[in-house]
């Protein structure tokens, strides 16, 4: 492993020309990080995956992570920025990274065991993770999930058999290891647990679901009669739900501080790609882009130092996934109009990347958390409506 040359004593402008300075030491060999991969999952992980290592080698991605979890220390803020710093010049940051962001928290909180042997692997890129909570009737409304793991003091030791199905797992075509959220207990939230399993063992099926953006997004996985060691438990037992809210705060608000720092470019992206003539006949749209851009910032921002200072934020992040979902829209809206009608038709790269861009956006209002759900949460719980139903 080469020296790491983040510094995590620094403070935010010097990381900035710091990182600077590296990325323009390296800036022949980072050429290639400066687009999506438009291939499938298994090629954007071989490209991306050249950029995370350059990027653990020098440090910047092991900053804020805590030396005993394969990082070099400092503020988690620190990370932050330099997220924004490689969108900013116009570099695409591993996207696997942020599963990282959102399932690394829960470990170092819930199982530091399981987080000092992954955490590690996985910021280097030599690991992969996903979740398993939704299943084929319990996805808003996880209290109801029927995959069950059973308690077992057999011939292989302590632990749960696990059967029954997960849905829509992120990268579930990639991973080694998913966090399930599997019923231990008595019917509803209180009779959950969260297990870490290893996908890469016997009983275990995972079948990718090709989605509308072309790629194999997400995948179901199937578990008959799994075999997990105890220790594999996060949290304690029946502590399930707790530590799944705990996890979708960072989903909620950590990712979507990453998915602005990518936003930007991708806005600077459609104002250097347009006709000048057609983007100004559309300013006002591409106004409204930048301003749901911009309150997604001033949002994400605070929530990402909240999360970093060990704060629960409670019903108030549903606001961060609600700004997330209405900018992504609001932004590939705005590209199909602009570059109407290149999107739809062109054959180039470009237009290739923009309809995956704009395909993508339509299930940030599903993802970790249904728009209608979440202004649900925020009218009751935020608001103090009265419920509607
Ligand atoms: C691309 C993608 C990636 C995903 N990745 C993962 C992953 O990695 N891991 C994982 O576990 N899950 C993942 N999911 C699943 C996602 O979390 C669920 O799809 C989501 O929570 C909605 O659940 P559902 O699909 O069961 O829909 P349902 O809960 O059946 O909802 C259907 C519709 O009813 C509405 N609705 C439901 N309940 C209410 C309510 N109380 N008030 C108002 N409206 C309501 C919803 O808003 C929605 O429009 C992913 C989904 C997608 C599309």
């Amino acid at each position: 492993m080469t020296t790491p040359i983040a510094d995590p004593a620094a403070d935010l402008p010097a990381l900035r020309v710091a990182i600077r300075a590296w990325l323009r030491d390296n800036a022949t060999a980072l050429q290639p990080f400066r687009h999506e991969v438009l291939g499938s999952m298994h090629d954007m992980q071989v490209h991306t995956r050249v950029f995370q290592r350059m990027l653990f080698d020098a440090g910047w991605t092991r900053l804020g992570w805590p030396a005993e979890f394969g990082g070099v220390g400092g503020s988690a803020v620190l990370r932050a920025e330099v997220m924004e710093e490689l969108a900013a010049a116009g570099y695409c940051i591993p996207e696997l990274l942020a599963t990282i962001e959102i399932i690394g928290p829960m470990l170092i909180k819930y199982a530091p065991h399981l987080a000092a042997r992954h955490i590690p692997a996985a910021i280097a890129g030599d690991e992969v993770w996903c979740q398993g909570f939704s299943e084929p009737e319990a996805g808003s409304d996880l209290g109801g999930l029927r995959c069950k793991a059973v308690p077992t003091d057999g011939p292989h030791g302590a632990g749960f058999v696990v059967s029954g199905q997960k849905m829509w797992s992120s990268y579930g075509s990639l991973a080694q290891h998913v966090c399930v959220l599997a019923r231990t207990g008595e019917a509803g939230y209180r009779g959950l647990s969260m297990l870490w399993v290893d996908l890469e063992q016997p009983g275990i099926t995972v079948v990718p679901t090709m989605c509308e953006n072309g790629r194999e997004e997400v995948a179901e996985l199937f578990f008959d009669d799994v075999f997990v060691p105890r220790d594999r438990l996060v949290g304690p037992e029946g502590a399930g739900w707790e530590v799944v809210m705990y996890l979708l705060q960072f989903e909620r608000g950590a990712f979507a501080w990453k998915r602005q720092a990518e936003l930007h470019t991708q806005l600077q992206d459609l104002l250097h790609e347009a006709d000048p003539v057609a983007a100004a006949a559309h300013a006002t749209t591409v106004g409204e882009a930048y301003l749901a851009l911009f309150a997604l910032r001033s949002q994400a921002g605070p929530t990402f130092a909240m999360l970093e200072s060990g704060a629960a934020l409670g019903p108030g992040i549903s606001v961060d996934k609600l700004l997330l979902g209405a900018t992504e829209q609001s932004l590939t809206d705005t590209a199909r109009t602009v570059l109407w009608p290149a999107l739809e038709l062109d054959d180039t790269d470009s237009a290739a990347r923009w309809r995956r861009r704009w395909s993508y956006a339509r299930i940030t209002t599903i993802y970790g958390g249904a728009a209608e759900v979440q202004r649900d949460l925020v009218a009751e719980r935020l608001l103090g409506l009265p419920r509607g139903r």
